[in-house]
């Protein structure tokens, strides 16, 4: 035979023997996991909603194939991808798997197709997955476009150097964004990811919910609600901002263009004319500030959801899911982060003031004796996220 054949969670996939002929990667099999559990959420939260999925890039189909074996209530799954080989493989992986009737196949340069599914909301999906190799950036405009409102789009990222800093000048072409190397890098590419999907979305009146937005790995994952709506889309602006981050010892500063104030039925924009802060130099240590954005300041995830997550999980085994710790520990993390943007991280904060690494649990209460809150970020271990502004920090560590 020409095949191998994996199992992964209900579904059996062939792929080609010789070197990867269509894509297949292990390693993913928590995202495909966690997108189960959150579809099957966002199903049971919409009141067994029945879900009518694109899976816009399908490679062997794999994806496709636990949807429909593993998500609870599905109207129709459509697997499409511009290789012909990828199709006929997906095919062959329908007839495997005994999912004809629910799962169809499409070959098609995603834009195409979803820009041809947008012209009314019969056509459009509930849910569309995006998982592109490297950036996603290509796709935005057009899922936007086909998904319904309320709808939930499921992306992947896998460019992390370009949007973790290695390159701003491409994370801006792609994502409109300046990304720096920073040790909140990871929590920044989510917000760059996050601000570019609400741009897309805001062009056509519409505006987009987090659920979930993780750094997992050298990926990420993005998962949002998109909803029509032309005054939220203008309130999205109370959303986006910029970091002026010191290069030197990472303090960082936000700064937001201003505020939308409600006016009979609309929205009214007043400019932020004062900032606390000289934004050119950093309050710390003097260095030279650069400035990063514009991203996404809103949350990142809806707590109420991950709860219903967490539900979810609990009433399965790793029989169901292999991964189901790690989702959630993952969910967890994502659930008791404050909402404050970005974080430091322990060890280099106390290297830049050259003094030596107290135990985690010090220093945050220490923070907390100051009257702030403080949790971790899911993005780095020893991270440390807290409402308190940066000159407190420093000021614990200068009394050490
Ligand atoms: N989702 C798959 C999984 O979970 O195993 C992996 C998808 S793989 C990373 C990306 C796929 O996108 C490739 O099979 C490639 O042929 C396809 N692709 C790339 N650009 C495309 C486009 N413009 N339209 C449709 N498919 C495209």
């Amino acid at each position: 035979s020409l095949y191998n054949k994996v199992v992964e969670g209900k579904a059996q996939v062939y792929f080609h023997k010789t070197k990867n002929e269509v894509f297949y990667n292990p390693i993913q099999e928590f995202n495909r996991d966690l997108s189960i559990s959150v579809m099957n959420t966002y199903s049971n939260v919409n009141n067994n909603k029945k879900l009518k999925i694109l899976e816009a890039l399908a490679a062997s189909g794999i994806r496709s194939m636990r949807y429909a074996l593993e998500i609870e209530n599905i109207e129709e799954i459509l697997a499409n991808d511009f290789d012909q080989k990828a199709v006929d493989l997906i095919e062959e992986n329908k007839k495997l798997n005994k999912v004809e009737s629910l799962v169809k196949s499409n070959c098609d340069d995603a834009t195409l197709l979803m820009n041809s599914m947008s012209r009314n909301w019969k056509s459009k999906f509930d849910c569309i997955d995006l998982d592109p190799y490297g950036t996603p950036a290509a796709f935005l405009d057009s899922a936007i476009r086909a998904i319904r409102s309320g709808g939930l789009l499921l992306i992947t990222a896998t460019d992390a150097g370009v949007l973790c800093g290695n390159g701003a000048d491409t994370c801006f072409t792609k994502y409109g964004s300046v990304s720096l190397r920073t040790p909140a890098c990871h929590e920044l590419a989510l917000r760059i990811l996050l601000q570019s999907i609400n741009s897309h979305a805001a062009r056509y009146s519409k505006y987009i919910v987090p659920v979930l937005s993780l750094s997992i790995d050298f990926y990420f994952r993005i998962f949002v609600l998109v909803y029509d709506g032309q005054m939220k889309a203008k309130e999205s602006i109370n959303d986006i901002g910029f970091f002026h981050v010191c290069p030197e010892c990472h303090t960082f500063y936000q700064q937001n263009y201003g505020k939308t104030v409600p006016t009979r039925g609309n929205v009214k924009f007043v400019f932020d004319s004062t900032s606390p802060y000289d934004l050119n130099k950093c309050q710390n240590c003097e260095g030279t500030l650069k400035l990063v954005g514009p991203v996404w300041t809103g949350k990142l995830h809806d707590k109420i959801f991950i709860q219903h997550l967490l539900k979810y999980l609990n009433t399965k085994t790793t029989d169901d899911f292999k991964t189901r710790e790690r989702m959630i520990g993952m969910c967890n993390l994502a659930y008791e982060e404050l909402d404050n943007p970005l974080y430091y991280i322990l060890d280099d904060i106390c290297s830049v003031m050259h003094c030596e690494t107290p135990n985690h649990n010090v220093m945050r209460s220490a923070i907390m004796n100051c009257n702030y809150q403080v949790s971790y970020s899911h993005c780095a271990k020893n991270s440390i996220k807290t409402n308190a502004p940066s000159e407190v920090l420093w000021d614990i560590l200068k009394r050490w």
